[in-house]
């Protein structure tokens, strides 16, 4: 069997326990059941990875300019994809540049915005939004957080309306290639299933727990494959057990499997 070396990164440190010891007992001692489920995460990558290819072909998804990233994360929240490309098409159709966008009017805005869903609010946060990015850089560009630690996006984007844990992963591997593991709706759903984190978990700690475990240099592609399968097979109803390939490994189909037993007893 391959030897494997557990990074010291995906030793639990005590501001993480608390949030680990919800699915597994404690990993400040690497326990058997730490290191089995450290072999079980690796391996369920592995077969993800001969699945779906994404580690080793990822698609570029991010933008020239890492604003346009993040305006269209935000748009994309509580809505599907189709809907959040159509409304960012139209904004971008609409103006040229961000500083245009800063100048048009809210009600504009809402009319753009409006097949995103919640357009008051989303035109409200991106109008916010500019202006802050004005008022910190003195231009409407992100291009100079390429230049910055992970630590430092993450300090100037939280302070940013509707802008989360998530958005924020996603502008930080997506659009300026710094390690993170945004967990949506389809890789909470996965890593519960799974049984990788607890199933009251919120998607925020759940990555916080990920990213202690999964290499960094995986983390895009493990993103992107779990979320090739969770709109594949691993889909939120009726999930197509059947065609998975991570049946052995998996809690939620071992539960499954067990039901009608217990019936029959
Ligand atoms: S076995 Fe079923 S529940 Fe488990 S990962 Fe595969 S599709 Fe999802």
């Amino acid at each position: 069997m391959e030897a494997i070396t557990i990074p010291e990164k995906s030793i639990a440190k005590s501001q993480n326990c608390k949030i680990m010891c919800k699915s597994v007992n404690c990993l400040n001692d690497i326990s058997d059941e730490v290191l089995s489920k450290y072999y079980n995460i690796k391996m369920t990558l592995d077969i993800l990875e001969k699945t779906w290819g994404m580690e080793g072909e990822s698609p570029d998804l991010g933008h020239e300019e890492p604003l346009d990233g993040l305006i269209l994360t935000l748009l994309s929240q509580n809505t599907n994809d189709r809907n959040r490309d159509v409304a960012f098409s139209r904004l971008k159709d609409a103006y040229q540049q961000w500083d245009d966008v800063h100048r048009a009017s809210l009600e504009d805005l809402v009319d753009l915005v409006r097949p995103a869903g919640l357009a008051n609010i989303k035109a409200r946060r991106i109008k916010y939004i500019l202006e802050m990015i004005l008022e910190d850089f003195g231009e409407l560009s992100l291009k100079v957080l390429r230049r910055a630690s992970r630590e430092r996006v993450q300090s100037l984007l939280q302070r940013m309306p509707g802008v989360g844990p998530k958005t924020i992963a996603c502008v930080l591997v997506f659009e300026l290639g710094i390690p993170a593991f945004p967990v949506d709706t389809h890789v909470s759903r996965f890593c519960r299933r799974i049984g990788w984190v607890g199933s009251n978990l919120k998607p925020e700690e759940i990555q916080q727990v990920m990213e202690g475990i999964i290499e960094p240099s995986r983390f895009l592609g493990a993103h992107l494959n779990i979320i090739s399968h969770g709109r594949g097979i691993c889909t939120a109803r009726k999930p197509k057990c059947e065609k998975c390939p991570l049946q052995s490994n998996c809690n939620y189909h071992r539960r499954e499997k067990m039901l009608p037993d217990q019936d029959d007893a």
